[in-house]
């Protein structure tokens, strides 16, 4: 927590511009309109310390990075059992919209971090239409960080617009699994979250919650979110970067990531480019600049 706490913003900006050539090894993905260029990074310690460097301005939807949120509101209204009737907490070696699993693992989703998991979870929130189970979500998440969070709706009409075959087909097989029904209530639950937009401080201060910083929010639930963000929450590229990184994180195809240093506090990140796992270039090679500088990860 020393080191989160001391940490100043020179130091962000060396480390923010020496990784800024990793950012041409990536790829684009063409789906969110918006600009490559854009890179931010906000630090909030649990003792209130805050740094942000960059384009701290831009907003982003949180897209994937919502997921772990998702299991923590679920968790705190419904407890683990009955959530974890729904989904696994293994992680998975495929991309994060497979179906693969589903087919093989009679409609198991793996973890909550992939789509499969989080769309089945989506199907126990509570609310009658999506619009109200979003809406509820929203708030308690800003009740319990302080963010503003607001759902982007225009966003949202692209998500809607988009055929997005695979999440579609992810949906029907969790439908005939039996997980649940209005199968078309649960992806446009789905999608709407995803469609939640922010920036990295309110990001950071999301962070913070799994880091430990509402007393609200009690230890077991966190270790569930933070364990399994650490080994699924990048994907595939989950054990890579819990050895080269260590800490518990999340991605989104926006380009957002978040990293809870537990206790101490959260990391939050934006910067579009992706490589080829979906995972934020920039984002990944900043964060494990500052995790190995300063000692951060939770594994020794
Ligand atoms: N809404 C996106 C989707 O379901 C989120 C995926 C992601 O951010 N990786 O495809």
């Amino acid at each position: 927590r020393d080191r989160l706490n001391q940490l100043d913003l020179l130091q962000l900006e060396r480390w923010a511009e020496s990784v800024q050539g990793k950012k041409l090894s990536g790829k684009i993905l063409e789906r969110l309109p918006s600009d490559p260029q854009e890179a931010t990074v906000a630090v909030a310690s649990l003792d209130d310390h805050h740094l942000a460097w960059g384009t701290t301005g831009a907003t982003f939807p949180l897209m994937s990075v919502v997921k772990p949120f998702l299991l923590l509101y679920l968790l705190e209204t419904l407890g683990a059992e009955v959530v974890f009737q729904k989904v696994g907490m293994q992680p998975s070696d495929r991309p994060y919209n497979s179906v693969v699993e589903l087919e093989i693992d009679q409609g198991w989703p793996r973890n909550p971090m992939i789509n499969s998991g989080a769309i089945c979870l989506a199907s126990l929130l509570p609310g009658e239409s999506a619009t109200a189970r979003c809406e509820a979500f929203r708030q308690w998440l800003n009740q319990v960080s302080g963010a503003q969070l607001v759902l982007d709706q225009q966003v949202l009409a692209q998500v809607n617009a988009h055929p997005n075959w695979q999440n579609r087909g992810i949906t029907h097989l969790l439908n005939l699994a039996g997980h649940f029904e209005h199968p078309q209530l649960v992806l446009d639950s789905y999608n709407q979250i995803c469609c939640l937009r922010t920036t990295v401080t309110d990001l950071a201060a999301l962070g913070l919650v799994l880091a430990g910083k509402n007393p609200q929010i009690g230890p077991k639930h966190r270790q569930l979110v933070n364990g399994i963000m650490l080994t699924c929450g990048l994907y595939e590229d989950s054990a890579q970067m819990m050895a080269q990184i260590g800490l518990p994180m999340k991605s989104g195809v926006s380009g957002a990531m978040v990293a809870i240093i537990p206790q101490a506090g959260a990391i939050a990140v934006y910067s579009p480019l992706l490589d080829e796992t979906g995972n934020s270039v920039w984002s990944l090679a900043l964060l494990e600049e500052i995790s190995q500088s300063l000692e951060l990860s939770i594994l020794g």
